[in-house]
């Protein structure tokens, strides 16, 4: 029998490139990664997997779609994971249209793209076809002191970046109910982990710090998310993949609510003891910590009620906050190659979104 074959789109991002390392490594999928490679999308992060037989890449554009039908003629998926996206929120609020054009648009390619291919299935592989949407807590909004989002909470999107995610969101229920594309949507808290674009805050830290550059945090740096280590939410997607109900959503956490400021000390504390040797003359990395301006429309908090996809689908984080975090700076410390080849020249490690 034929192994099954997942199009995975953004395979080569940051959370797209765990989950295809995943699959590869503890599944027998084929994996089809279809990727535009923009400046976040990075091969090397798939080094591990890419001569694997069951590993196929497409180097196509999700708001091309003449080439993603291409892509589902030739590849034949029995389920699509779309993680593809403009994913930073800074970026979204110096130049929105990049995101509407991929987030929204792309997305509705891909719907489009899925249903005519699905419409042609025969009965049995129609019914177990599923176009798994990849989304962010950020759609609902932000949380003030109390209380947790839930797969029901009202959707608020705050910044271009997560009105982008919500509008996909909603495309993605609509073409389920409207057309009855078998689908799944996941609403995960912050990731953190090996191969993200060092634009974002933990990978931002921790090279700051060993170049003993400063270490920005917005505001008083009092705003919470919920961190997940990003292997347990490529655990989360294939557990959604493969238990989830048609037509559900499933919110993704990881019970591990810090403030900015305590995740940077913490990433400080940590390289204190694993790089003892501080550049720059100072006796401690928390010594380079700079207040910088608030990001407009900074949400306040993000917090995950995760009791659905523990009780039925039985999805737990294996990771603790402490051991993620650990696990997290050893990556970086040893692939320094990976972190100056990703920073080819046009970004160089400074806050983006701060509109004066
Ligand atoms: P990322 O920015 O690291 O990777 C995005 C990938 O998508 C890149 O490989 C990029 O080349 C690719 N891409 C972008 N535009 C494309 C296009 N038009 N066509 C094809 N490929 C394109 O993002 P990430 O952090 O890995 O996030 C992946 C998904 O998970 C996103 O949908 C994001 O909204 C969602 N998400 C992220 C987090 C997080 O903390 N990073 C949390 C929850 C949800």
């Amino acid at each position: 029998m034929k192994n099954k074959t997942l199009l995975i789109t953004g395979g080569a991002g940051f959370i797209g490139s765990a989950l295809v390392r995943h699959l590869i490594e503890i599944t027998d999928y084929r994996v089809v990664n279809l990727d535009k490679l923009t400046y976040a999308g990075n091969l090397e992060s798939l080094g591990p997997v890419s001569s694997n037989d069951r590993y196929v890449f497409e180097q196509v554009d999700i708001c091309n779609a003449a080439e993603v039908a291409r892509v589902f003629r030739e590849h034949r998926p029995d389920a699509i994971m779309h993680l593809a996206a403009e994913s930073h929120v800074d970026r979204s609020i110096d130049g929105p249209a990049a995101f509407i054009e991929t987030n929204v648009t792309g997305t509705c390619v891909l719907l489009e793209a899925a249903r005519a291919y699905w419409n042609e299935l025969p009965e049995a592989e129609k019914t177990q076809f599923r176009f798994h949407h990849i989304s962010t807590d950020e759609v609902y909004g932000s949380l003030g002191a109390e209380g947790l989002f839930s797969e029901t909470s009202p959707y608020q999107p705050n910044s271009p970046y997560s009105a982008s995610k919500a509008s996909s969101d909603h495309m993605v229920r609509a073409w389920h109910e409207t057309y009855g594309l078998p689908a799944l949507i996941t609403n995960c808290s912050n990731n953190y982990g090996p191969c993200q674009f060092p634009e974002k805050l933990v990978p931002l830290i921790i090279l700051n710090a060993l170049a003993g550059k400063p270490l920005p945090i917005y505001g008083k740096g009092d705003q919470i998310r919920d961190w997940l280590y990003v292997d347990d939410h490529a655990r989360a997607l294939l557990r959604v993949l493969e238990t989830g109900r048609s037509g559900e959503t499933y919110n993704i956490g990881g019970h591990n609510e810090k403030t900015n400021l305590e995740v940077v000390k913490t990433l400080c504390a940590i390289l204190d003891q694993k790089r003892p040797d501080h550049p720059g003359g100072i006796g401690r990395y928390e010594e380079l910590i700079t207040h910088v301006t608030d990001r407009p429309g900074h949400d306040q908090r993000y917090a995950i009620d995760a009791s659905k996809i523990e009780q039925e689908l039985g999805w737990m984080p294996e990771e603790t906050f402490e051991s993620g975090m650990t696990k997290t700076v050893d990556w970086y410390l040893n692939n320094a190659t990976w972190c100056q080849r990703v920073l080819d020249g046009s970004y160089r490690g400074e806050r983006l979104g701060v509109i004066e």
